[in-house]
């Protein structure tokens, strides 16, 4: 059983790229292995935000992810800020990571761009999701697409931090690797950059089967589709990459053959989207309405999860610590 750990970010509603790129999959790795997920506030504060409805957003995460199948009996669901660990691996990683590497992010080249003034957490933004996982020592990181990039830098961190301070007879970071969908690249519905809680171009996990529709008829397909005759190639459109993560195996290849033959147009291929991702996501929708009715029974959740993950967090910080030769350990 490997240790897993992902995050996602209080920055804005939950949108079907964050379902089908990432956590789908945290709901079936819970089953196989020891998984840790988060409710990564930390990271959100990188941007302007807005300081009254954080606590309120990173509620509406949690229940959101819980709503989707995250069992907190299978797996530890907290919240980044409230594991203090968090913060001081990050200083100490920050210690061994180039900074060329850091600006060299195209999440970071790309989100600095959209920033008058752009502050330091953000550059050092990949730093901190190191010691989301390191400090966990999770080997495998279920993310989409957008994070590879951090998920190698990630690597390299833990390499220089164990040359340097490890060993391997006693403590060192396991190097985790990226884990996949196949729809680990979903785009906005303009069909340009990817679809992000900060650009406004998203389908929400929780909109409800009228607004699913509204916002899916005029989403952008294979430019090459002008004319209703016109042949489409599922392989580049937005919309195939979505059936594949709401429509069965049968309903998938039938969407691609209509497509390549233009048998079907591109709004009768939008209909059966829509129609499985209604079925798909009603549910949902309606396991989130039931829990925002009990938010006590939400932050018990997050509690106990946060308590589990410290346990495991004051462990290797211990370790951390004495390696790289605080006094008493780094305790008074
Ligand atoms: P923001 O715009 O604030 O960065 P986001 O929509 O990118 O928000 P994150 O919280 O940064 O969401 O990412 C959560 C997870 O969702 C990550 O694993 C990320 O790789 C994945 N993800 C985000 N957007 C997409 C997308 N369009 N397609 C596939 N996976 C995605
Ligand atoms: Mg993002």
């Amino acid at each position: 059983m490997a240790r897993v750990f992902s995050g996602i970010q209080p920055s804005g509603e939950l949108h079907i790229g964050n379902y089908l790129g990432a956590f789908q999959n945290w709901v079936k790795l819970q089953h196989q292995h020891d998984c840790l997920f988060s409710v990564v506030d930390l990271h959100a504060i990188t941007q302007a935000y807005d300081v009254p409805s954080l606590s309120q957003r990173t509620l509406e995460m949690a229940i959101g992810l819980l709503a989707s199948g995250l069992d907190p009996e299978r797996c530890t669901l907290f919240v980044q800020s409230h594991v203090a660990e968090h913060t001081e691996l990050n200083w100490f990683l920050n210690i061994v990571t180039p900074l060329g590497e850091l600006e060299r992010q195209t999440q970071f080249k790309d989100k600095a761009q959209r920033q008058e003034s752009v502050p330091a957490g953000l550059l050092n933004y990949p730093v901190l999701q190191a010691a989301d996982v390191l400090l966990y020592e999770a080997t495998l990181v279920p993310v989409g697409e957008d994070q590879v990039q951090h998920l190698e830098l990630m690597r390299e961190i833990a390499r220089r931090w164990n040359a340097r301070f490890g060993d391997d007879a006693g403590f060192s970071f396991p190097e985790p690797q990226a884990l996949l969908t196949t729809a680990k690249r979903v785009l906005g519905l303009n069909g340009q950059a990817k679809m992000s809680k900060s650009l406004g171009n998203t389908i929400g996990l929780l909109e409800p089967p009228d607004a699913i529709w509204e916002k899916l008829r005029p989403a952008a397909t294979d430019p090459a589709r002008v004319k209703r005759t016109d042949p489409g190639n599922p392989d580049i459109c937005n919309i195939f990459t979505i059936h594949q993560g709401f429509s069965p195996p049968d309903v998938q290849q039938t969407v691609a053959t209509n497509c390549r033959t233009a048998g079907w147009g591109c709004l009768d291929c939008k209909r059966v989207l829509s129609d499985n991702m209604i079925a798909v996501l009603t549910p949902i929708r309606e396991r989130a309405t039931a829990l925002r009715a009990e938010p006590p029974k939400v932050t018990d959740i997050l509690r106990a999860g946060a308590a589990k993950a410290r346990a495991v967090a004051q462990r290797t910080m211990a370790q951390v610590r004495q390696r790289m030769g605080f006094l008493g350990g780094g305790v008074p």
